[in-house]
């Protein structure tokens, strides 16, 4: 390979990667006598999807049921669903549109890949659209899939953006996470355009993560960008505006990916809140997701309707530094799809016929 992951290359042999242990996490009797479910309701979720709960995560919710508890207290509604899809957005491989992509990449779009280098994260989100798969051991990377999914990268000269996802790519120890950069870096530095991104919920769940060694070692390889994925206001504390805070002073700009979720933050005045206050802490909204249909987690699910009215009501309504896009993630692998409330009333060659926040009717005269 004639990339810097000669170096990854030479300790393919090496067991599967080990993930940090986040420490703190919260005990199994402090979650049954919480969530109020029998023992073999437990034993059949945690037989089914991972739970993990991080100390400082718990600490934020602040009454049963709160949209905190919600994201992290398995629920009995996640083994009684009947409707929902293992794997809605089509991510494994027998799934994917190209021929011969390794098993940790997505390759959808032609210019960028998805790089799925870790299969842990700090906590298991009762939602997750990966909870077929994050969390088992058994389904970590090797250093050889590592190795693989870097030269169909090398190979394949179209690719100018690589997202680092997982489960979480923080929760891999510095030194491994330094590696991987450094050949993901050494590959697309040299294209032009070239971006590395990074998907993780640590400033959420774990911002204690994001230390200065940390940085130090992401501030190597710009430009890198950080999506992360607060969903409700609570989640807001001085330690996540401390995390991101030191992610935005070493120039990587934070943007956030929401999921709009049932009885969590599927009304406009949580939204509004938790929009203000991303942008107070420098974290840019990105996208509102429509809950992906996927299976354990149907009960999150709102009607897309409730999306539409939650983006009219943050549209005009705050500054448009606070409006991400509303998007639905098509299932069977069709990608990201923005939706949005009917604007324009009526377009002809003369004029556009458009309605402002207000409702209000304006028209703009067409260009010869
Ligand atoms: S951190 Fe992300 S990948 Fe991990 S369980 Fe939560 S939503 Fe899923």
């Amino acid at each position: 390979m004639n990339c810097d992951s000669t170096s990854v290359a030479k300790s393919e042999d090496e067991p599967p990667n080990p993930a940090i242990e986040p420490g703190g996490i919260v005990s199994v009797e402090k979650i049954s006598d919480i969530s109020k479910l029998d023992e073999i309701e437990l034993k059949n979720i945690f037989e089914k999807y991972p739970v993990r709960i991080t100390n400082y995560y718990f600490s934020l919710i602040k009454e049963k049921d709160d949209g905190v508890y919600k994201q992290c207290i398995p629920s009995v509604e996640e083994i009684s669903d009947r409707f929902g899809e293992e794997d809605p957005l089509n991510e494994e491989p027998e799934h994917q549109v190209r021929q011969g992509v390794p098993s940790l990449l997505t390759h959808r779009y032609p210019d960028r890949v998805l790089f799925r280098i870790s299969n842990s994260c700090a906590m298991y989100c009762r939602f997750c659209t990966r909870k077929r798969k994050v969390g088992d051991a058994n389904k970590n990377p090797t250093w050889k899939e590592i190795v693989k999914a870097l030269m169909y990268i090398q190979e394949h000269v179209e690719i100018r953006d690589v997202i680092l996802s997982g489960g979480d790519p923080l929760m891999l120890p510095d030194r491994t996470l330094d590696k991987i950069l450094a050949a993901v870096y050494s590959i697309i530095s040299k294209r032009e355009n070239g971006i590395i991104r990074i998907g993780t919920r640590i400033p959420v769940v774990l911002p204690q993560r994001i230390t200065k060694e940390l940085c130090d070692i992401l501030k190597k390889y710009h430009p890198i960008y950080i999506n992360t994925h607060f969903n409700h206001p609570n989640e807001i504390t001085a330690e996540s505006k401390r995390a991101c805070g030191m992610l935005a002073d070493s120039g990587i700009p934070v943007g956030n990916q929401t999921v709009l979720l049932r009885g969590v933050n599927d009304n406009p005045e949580t939204m509004k809140k938790l929009m203000q206050k991303l942008v107070s802490i420098r974290v840019r909204p990105y996208y509102i997701y429509q809950c992906d249909p996927v299976k354990g987690a149907n009960h999150f699910r709102t009607k897309v309707e409730k999306g539409l009215e939650i983006y009219k009501s943050l549209r005009g309504h705050t500054s448009g530094l606070c409006v991400p896009h509303f998007v639905i993630d098509a299932p069977g692998g069709g990608g990201k799809i923005p939706l949005l409330p009917e604007y324009v009333t009526e377009i002809n060659n003369d004029k556009v016929v458009m309605k402002n926040y207000e409702g209000k009717e304006f028209e703009y005269v067409q260009a010869d």
